[in-house]
């Protein structure tokens, strides 16, 4: 049988890491870096110039979160206005967005999943029906399914799959009802992501 070469898992394979952008797939042994761990064939041994590991670095960022490059230009800017660290900053935008915050309150299985739920305008958001994965969450914004939503084979089964994961700090997820509510901003010790954020400071600052 063929191996699996999904678009998506070229990717995961580009940045030599996993972006676990399949969901369940991503733990298994079908997982493409497991079956073939970068750098088999050489290719971790190529030395990246300077310029070169720092593209690496905005490239791995965008792909785990599902940006494009003009969003993710404009996440920089905005990250460079705000008082405190640039790098910190852009890194808590990010992790602000509503698709990312579905993702870790696993009410998706990837990050790609919530984007599409929210495209299709299965959650509310203070209690209004919201469809923009971009939306950047607030402190105090809650969030939930839809009525209707909630009772859906494929949600109640991504809920089962997700009922042990761990819900960031910054996050308050009541599981009985499945409504979560932004107690803060993500903080860059509550991500976990293996991002060099000064490597993509470095390459907006030439
Ligand atoms: Fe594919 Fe997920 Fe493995 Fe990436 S982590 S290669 S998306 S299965």
């Amino acid at each position: 049988m063929a191996k699996y070469t999904g678009a998506v898992c070229r990717l995961c394979r580009r940045e030599k890491e996993k972006l676990y952008l399949k969901g369940d797939r991503c733990y298994t042994n079908k997982c493409a870096v497991k079956r073939n761990p970068p750098g088999q064939h050489g290719q971790a041994n190529k030395k990246l110039s300077e310029y070169g590991l720092q593209l690496r670095e905005k490239q791995k960022a965008r792909r785990y979160y599902g940006v494009l490059e003009s969003q993710f230009e404009k996440y920089f800017e905005m990250a460079n206005k705000m008082k405190g660290i640039t790098g910190e900053n852009l890194l808590t935008i990010l992790e602000s967005r509503l698709d990312n915050v579905i993702y870790r309150l696993g009410f998706a299985m990837s990050r790609p999943e919530a984007r599409q739920l929210v495209r299709h305008g299965h959650f509310t958001l203070n209690g209004k029906k919201v469809d923009i994965p971009s939306y950047l969450v607030k402190p105090g914004d809650v969030i939930t399914f839809k009525e209707k939503s909630r009772s859906s084979e494929k949600i109640k089964a991504i809920l089962d799959a997700n009922e042990s994961k761990v819900i960031p700090k910054w996050l308050d997820l009541n599981k009985a009802t499945a409504e979560a509510k932004v107690i803060a901003l993500a903080d860059r010790e509550d991500i976990d992501l293996p991002i060099e954020e000064h490597l993509i400071v470095e390459l907006y600052s030439k």
